[in-house]
């Protein structure tokens, strides 16, 4: 395929000004709901072939936030174009300034393989409402759902306006040498820094969504039920291979043995079990050897058993774990979860701390003084307070990570930010113009000029 002769269908119609048009854009909005609602099946059926998901878990944690997310941009991309009018200073009166929002241009959204609808789509979506065309390149691994985007995307969009281009690291490749006004990306720290490299050589902006360790610090005065009846939820939604999944716990020690204890029950209670059709696959072998190797028989409380032939792994709890395992020292991004406990919150902050900035960070605690503790000194992408996982369908609340973690965010208003350059401008009249900042340079003037702008 020629990459480059695509990108110049897109770069052309662009500069048609049709996607500045809002009409167009919401337009094209409806177009791509309408589609998708048309096609639910075949993309319950992608996901199932892929990962074994249920229709309950794909549409709660893809179609729902996808459809969301195009309602919300259908109600606002006339209200998010508008131009901004701010103040103006003396030195500028009579005169008026204000900010416009611009299409940043052609797009290339690159997905993830662990959610791949919503990854790959919602920042598509974001794109368009801007006023930009896209290029979307999702996983090549969930090979039944990268297809069924494909087919339904191509088949209903011009591709001079928004195309899916399908492949793998070959492809992806030589996708990356063309000039694009954007790339958004969404994935693991190593291919993050490739993406980054290729962008830079074109001076392209990038927003990177990558990964790291999201810890859950709680602290002895929580509702301890509730607790593990969340984080649990939050760990073994798609068999923990969610980017933002709790990936440790740190507890308080004179909690530790009662939490383990509710978490095993709400673990049960949750029908996680091998022969259960409603439990997640891992999505590959070669991911099913890595997570596997990171259980360690001495440390398990609860768990263990895999499944090679149907790539299932138990939730799997593993304690006496210290930051020196292997199990620490890097993204889990699987039904593992490992339990530290903790004394001194200082300690644990500091133990945190050696690890790369996390993408999440949850806090369970009623003390005020800890929360905001933990708050002000470590750096991370987002959380919850109380909970775990749910900040992410939160649409004001812009969605992303920090240092290693990722740069740039989305989601809701965020995501139309994300593909818009805000244009500055000052308009001034011919009413009048002052002398004073014209040549010759003399005293009067300096001293008439520090009086008037300081
Ligand atoms: P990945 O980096 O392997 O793949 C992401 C994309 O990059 C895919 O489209 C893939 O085809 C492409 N790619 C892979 N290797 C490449 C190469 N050498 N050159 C060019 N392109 C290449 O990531 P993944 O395995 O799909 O996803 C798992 C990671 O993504 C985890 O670290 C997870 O935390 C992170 N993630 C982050 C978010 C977020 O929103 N921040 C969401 C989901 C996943």
């Amino acid at each position: 395929m020629n990459y480059q002769e695509i990108i110049n269908t897109q770069k052309t119609f662009f500069d048609t000004n049709t996607t500045k048009e809002i009409s167009y854009r919401v337009k094209e909005l409806k177009r791509l709901k309408n589609v998708l609602q048309k096609n639910e099946d075949l993309l319950y059926n992608a996901i199932y072939n892929d990962f074994k998901k249920s229709k309950y878990e794909t549409y709660t944690t893809e179609l729902a936030i996808i459809y969301h997310e195009i309602d919300l941009a259908i109600v606002n991309t006339k209200k998010w174009s508008k131009k901004k009018r701010v103040g103006t200073g003396l030195a500028n009166l009579p005169g008026k300034s204000y900010i416009i929002p611009e299409p940043l241009g052609t797009i290339l959204v690159m997905g993830a393989w662990n959610y791949p609808f919503q990854l790959s789509l919602v920042p598509a979506i974001a794109a368009i409402a801007a006023g930009c065309t896209v290029i979307l390149k999702p996983s090549e691994i969930p090979s039944n759902s990268s297809s069924i985007m494909a087919k339904i995307i191509n088949q209903n969009f011009s591709e001079s306006f928004f195309k899916v281009i399908e492949g793998g690291v070959k492809e992806t490749t030589e996708l990356l040498k063309v000039r694009f006004d954007k790339i958004f990306f969404t994935g693991s720290i190593p291919v993050g820094k490739i993406v980054y490299q290729a962008a830079a050589k074109h001076l392209t902006p990038v927003t990177l969504e990558l990964g790291g360790k999201s810890p859950a610090i709680i602290t002895k005065d929580v509702d301890i039920d509730m607790t593990a009846k969340r984080l649990v939820w939050a760990k073994f939604l798609n068999t923990g291979q969610t980017c933002i999944a709790p990936d440790y716990i740190m507890v308080e020690s004179t909690i530790h043995n009662e939490l383990l204890s509710a978490i095993k029950k709400h673990i049960e209670k949750a029908d996680y079990k091998v022969e259960n059709q409603n439990y997640t696959q891992i999505v590959n072998q070669k991911n099913f050897e890595r997570l596997q190797a990171l259980i360690k028989n001495d440390k398990i409380y609860l768990g263990g058993q895999c499944d090679a032939e149907n790539r299932i792994i138990v939730p799997t709890i593993l304690t006496e774990v210290s930051f020196t395992d292997k199990v620490m020292q890097e993204e889990i991004f699987g039904p593992i979860l490992p339990v530290l406990s903790f004394d001194s919150i200082e300690k644990a902050i500091l133990d945190i701390k050696t690890l790369s900035k996390p993408l999440s960070c949850y806090i369970f605690t009623k003390n005020k003084t800890i929360k905001n503790k933990i708050l002000n000194e470590i750096s991370f992408g987002g959380g919850a307070i109380n909970d775990a996982v749910m900040h992410f369908m939160e649409q004001n609340l812009p969605f992303g990570g920090v240092g290693d973690s990722g740069t740039g965010n989305y989601h809701g208003k965020a995501g139309f930010v994300a593909f818009s350059h805000y244009k500055s401008i000052l308009q001034k009249s011919f009413l009048i113009e002052l002398n004073l900042k014209y040549s010759p340079y003399t005293s009067t003037k300096l001293k008439w000029l520090k009086r008037l702008i300081g």
